[in-house]
Parts: C-alpha cells; sequence; structure tokens
C-alpha cells in the first residue's frame, strides 16, 4: 500500500526530507504523498520514515492502494536506477522483512 497522509495533518514538514523518493510535497491543506514515488520505504529503510517522524501518527498505509513488495522493490529501483544494482532487500529495507 501506498503511504497517505490524512487530514490530521499539521504542516509541520518533518516528514518531506525524510523521504527517500522525494514522494512527499507540500499540498493546499496538507503535505500529500504522490502514491507513483511513494515505495512504502522498500529499498531503503525497514519502516515509512514519514510515519516514524510524524508527530501526530497522521501518516498511514492507503487500503486503497494495495501493492507487493516486489512491486515496490522494482518502484525503488526504477525511481533510482543508480543504485539499482546494489539494492537490497533485507529486514534493514523492506518493512515486509523488519520484525
Ligand atoms: S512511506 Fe517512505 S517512500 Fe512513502 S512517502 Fe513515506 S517516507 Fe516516502
Ligand atoms: S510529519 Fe506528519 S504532521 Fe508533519 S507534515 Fe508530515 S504528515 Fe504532516
Amino acid at each position: 500500500m501506498a503511504t497517505l497522509i490524512t487530514e490530521e495533518c499539521i504542516n509541520c514538514g518533518v516528514c518531506e526530507p525524510e523521504c527517500p523518493n522525494e514522494a512527499i510535497t507540500e499540498g493546499e491543506e496538507t503535505f500529500v504523498i504522490n502514491p507513483a514515488l511513494c515505495t512504502e520505504c522498500v529499498g531503503f529503510h525497514g519502516k515509512e520514515q514519514c510515519a516514524e517522524v510524524c508527530p501526530v501518527d497522521c501518516c498511514v498505509p492507503d487500503p486503497q492502494i494495495p501493492e507487493s513488495e516486489q512491486d515496490l522493490f522494482v518502484r525503488a529501483q526504477t525511481i533510482h536506477p543508480d543504485q539499482a544494482d546494489t539494492m537490497e532487500l533485507s529486514d534493514e529495507t523492506s518493512r515486509f522483512r523488519a520484525a
């Protein structure tokens, strides 16, 4: 699932620089995530970094966009072609494998 920012967002901006894919931008009312760029941090982190830093816990899985680990991994490789060959799936780079 892509991650979604709910209307509870207080526009603190803390999440924006934490996203490995630059998927987060300031929207009209709240910060927003581009689902085409969100990999749930697969390829980089074992947990969604926006959710980790959000002070009001408003970064949540979007149930409307279910995606497999493999789909998200391929997206990460596509977004970062320079790192595609060295990118790995492990408990440190995929929330699907993290404890
Ligand atoms: S889950 Fe990760 S990739 Fe998706 S928006 Fe949040 S920080 Fe970016
Ligand atoms: S960290 Fe949370 S509250 Fe702050 S801008 Fe991001 S989504 Fe909104």
